[in-house]
């Protein structure tokens, strides 16, 4: 793979390493975007609350400045992009967006991993093994709601939800999310992280249908260790899942 928009840094409390060993990582492992993706600060409607897996407010400039001088650094050898991976929470979108404009990031990506506007909600990963349909329905409303901003580049594992819903909620959701996201010409990632891990995704119904859709799909790294580019399986897992299910991946860069 040569573009990654999807990766992570020590900042968000669950990934390890050095900004710089992630650079040096991909660089070994031939890649020639590398778009850093840290979880964002993430702000809730009138409150103080933050969760403890993003970065914190105050690490934003920190992070933006460590990415943008590695970029500098290493720009005959890699492009070093920064961005964000965050939550569509409505109510608090325009609050957050505007938070992080202050370091003007390169690009944003949706990873919806609550509903509503999240907090004291439950991770969407277990909520998709109660089975509830009507939770996968408003799971992906909340999605095409946060894709109608325009302000995300592309959704990460947009498949993360729906593992114990019924076939009926899972055929009638992917294909709404799948048709919308065709129709704006957002692709949709096939998360690494989840081949990686063997979790519940990616789940081959709903690239059974991107790719019935027509849907673009990209790989996104999801990395959250350095060392995860010089492994090649997940990716070589990924794209044979691809070619049996005839998705079309994109190869070029995003931005
Ligand atoms: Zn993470
Ligand atoms: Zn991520």
């Amino acid at each position: 793979m040569l573009h990654n928009y999807h990766t992570h840094t020590v900042r968000c409390n669950h990934a390890v390493g050095t900004d710089r060993e992630y650079v040096e990582n991909a660089i070994a492992a031939g890649l020639k975007t590398l778009g850093f993706s840290d979880h964002a600060p993430q702000a809730f409607p009138q409150t103080d609350v933050r969760y403890s897996h993003c970065m914190r407010d105050d690490q934003l400039f920190e992070y933006a400045e460590s990415v943008r001088a590695l970029a500098k650094e290493y720009e005959n050898d890699i492009r070093i992009l920064c961005g964000f991976e965050l939550e569509y929470f409505p109510d608090s979108h325009e609050e957050e967006t505007a938070f992080l404009r202050q370091v003007r990031p390169d690009y944003l990506i949706m990873g919806q991993h609550y509903l509503g506007n999240g907090i004291g909600k439950k991770h969407v990963y277990y909520l998709g093994r109660e089975g509830d349909d009507a939770v996968l329905e408003a799971y992906v409303s909340q999605m095409l709601a946060g894709l109608a901003t325009g302000d995300f580049l592309y959704v990460a594992h947009p498949d993360i939800a729906g593992f114990a819903f019924s076939e009926q909620a899972c055929e009638r959701e992917y294909r709404r999310l799948c048709a919308y996201a065709k129709r704006k010409n957002i692709p949709l990632e096939l998360n690494l992280l989840g081949v990686k891990d063997n979790r519940l995704y990616p789940d081959r119904r709903f690239y059974k249908i991107a790719a019935e859709v027509g849907n673009e799909v990209v790989l996104g790294v999801d990395a959250h260790e350095a060392k995860v580019f010089s492994n090649p399986e997940p990716e070589r897992k990924a794209r044979t899942m691809a070619a049996e299910l005839g998705l079309s991946l994109r190869e070029t860069p995003l931005l």
